[in-house]
């Protein structure tokens, strides 16, 4: 340690703890900790935006917050800092979920002397540290392969481009042998363009940029396009491709264009590895929360010790020497990455010389989830730096006419769903007017309110047809007004202005 003391800001809501903490770490170590207490995490918040500390210690149930939620709201506001857990009880799962939450240790109140607390904070504040290395390194690696194959791409297009132009026979004649070879320059292009891209959209779902634009969609009708859009490929190998779709499948909450890349894996895979002449089906099936699609092949399938690892980066098994069955490597990791960003998960199953099963789960649609995905989303991309400030604005369909009572009950619920998710995601505003909820997340605040406010006065009733749920963001940037904003609010609800 060098001379400077370490600075705790300790966040617990009994003051003895306090105290003991106080004496525990004065006896044995003597003046080299400076501990500042806090009662409440909203002045922990307040503290850690003002001041440096080496370490927050927090009881995890406060006046304010519960639970991992106030982990998680430390961690946002000072990821730099080291983040202990002093819990009341040794739970070793519940420890577990601190430490997968990003806790740097747990410790049990009254479990330590002072000589163990003082070592155990300062090995917290190391590992701290090196894992502030190792993801500043892994940074590094990400942008070094995110802009290589960003600016890989360009070049390589105009390769395609110009061999293109000579296959095409618009730079002279052309012979058998140079058609053959400019045929497989093409391929290799395709075949790293490809390549750059899978790498690409690995680099950026693993530093969590993919944006995700989650809305309702009818999955049935995603399924029917994606099977249409294969099936002039298996009708060339001699496939038969079927969707089996069952009745009253429901919708499914999701980013659209991400559930079609997962399934262009997916189906791409089952062609690939499936013989001519062989089946692949679409199977969707659904329960009350969650809806699963699952891509069945008569292929080759994959060895049980296999199974796992072909959902890893770059993992590719029963490679055959040779040009053979080309691939990166990469498609069944990005899937999994969509389907985890959407809460989902992925499975496999299947038996070498029987063929292979490849499935997903995706969140059913409810309102909440459409309001909690439409909600996070939008924080997400406010987070990333794209949009300082939103504005968001949901209805309920219909509840305009509805009875009041039913129009208040319903708009509470809505609220306190919202409620929930901003609390989760940190601070923000919300307000229900008339049949609409309305909140705007961050910085600009005043202004946000005073938008919001005459949001209130500015809707016409709505149609009283059926009940779903409607909603509308704008985004307001640092240099637009709050009006443009407005203004694009109301053009999504076809308000007159
Ligand atoms: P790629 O297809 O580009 O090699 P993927 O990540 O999509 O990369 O797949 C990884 C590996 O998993 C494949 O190389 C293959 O060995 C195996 N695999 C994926 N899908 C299937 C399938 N339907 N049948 C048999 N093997 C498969």
């Amino acid at each position: 340690m060098d001379g400077e003391p370490t600075r705790i800001l300790l966040v617990d809501d009994d003051p003895a703890n306090a105290a003991a903490l106080r004496t525990a770490l004065a006896e044995r170590a003597g003046s080299q900790f400076q501990i500042l207490h806090v009662r409440q995490l909203a002045h922990a918040l307040k503290f850690l935006a003002e001041e440096p500390f080496d370490v927050a210690l927090l009881e995890l149930n406060l006046p304010d917050s519960r639970g991992l939620n106030t982990l998680q709201r430390i961690r946002r506001q000072a990821p730099q800092v080291t983040t202990i857990v002093w819990s009341r009880q040794d739970d070793e799962a519940g420890s577990v979920r601190a430490i997968q939450a990003g806790a740097d240790d747990v410790l049990v109140k009254g479990q330590s002397d002072g000589v163990t607390l003082a070592r155990s904070i300062r090995h917290a504040i190391e590992r701290h540290g090196i894992v502030e290395t190792l993801q500043a390194f892994d940074r590094q690696k990400s942008d070094f392969i995110a802009t290589a194959s960003h600016e890989m791409r360009t070049p390589l297009a105009i390769i395609r481009e110009f061999v293109t132009l000579v296959l095409d026979g618009l730079a002279g004649p052309v012979t058998q042998d140079q058609t053959e070879c400019l045929t497989s320059a093409q391929r290799n292009c395709d075949r790293l363009a490809q390549l750059l891209n899978d790498l690409l959209d690995m680099t950026r779902l693993g530093r969590q940029e993919a944006e995700l634009h989650r809305r309702r969609i009818s999955m049935a009708a995603l399924l029917r396009q994606c099977a249409n859009d294969f099936r002039p490929m298996c009708d060339g190998k001699g496939q038969s491709l079927t969707l089996e779709l069952p009745d009253g499948l429901p919708d499914a909450v999701c980013d659209a264009a991400k559930i079609e890349q997962v399934m262009v894996n997916l189906l791409g895979n089952a062609t690939k590895f499936t013989p001519e002449g062989g089946s692949i089906t679409i199977r969707p099936g659904f329960d009350q929360h969650l809806l699963w699609v699952e891509v069945e092949d008569t292929g080759r399938g994959i060895a049980e010790h296999d199974q796992e690892r072909v959902f890893e980066a770059f993992v590719q098994v029963d490679r055959e020497a040779g040009p053979g069955i080309r691939g990166t490597g990469l498609g069944l990791a990005i899937t999994r990455r969509l389907v985890e960003l959407h809460g989902g998960s992925v499975w496999v199953s299947s038996a070498p010389g029987k063929g292979s099963r490849f499935g997903y789960s995706l969140p059913a649609y409810h309102e909440g989830a459409e309001l909690q995905a439409v909600v996070t989303d939008t924080w997400r991309t406010v987070r990333a730096g794209a949009a300082p400030l939103v504005l968001a604005v949901v209805y309920a369909e219909g509840l305009s006419s509805a009875a009041p009572e039913h129009r208040e009950s319903r708009l509470a619920g809505i609220h306190d769903a919202m409620r929930a998710v901003l609390d989760s995601l940190g601070d923000g505003f919300i307000s229900t007017c008339e049949c609409f909820v309305a909140f705007a997340m961050p910085m600009g605040r005043a202004r946000a309110m005073s938008a919001l406010r005459s949001l209130g006065h500015a809707l016409p009733p709505l149609d009283p047809q059926d009940g779903g749920l409607e909603y509308a963001v704008a985004e307001l940037s640092r240099n637009a007004s709050a009006d443009e904003g407005l203004t694009r609010v109301c053009e999504r609800f076809s308000i007159p202005a």
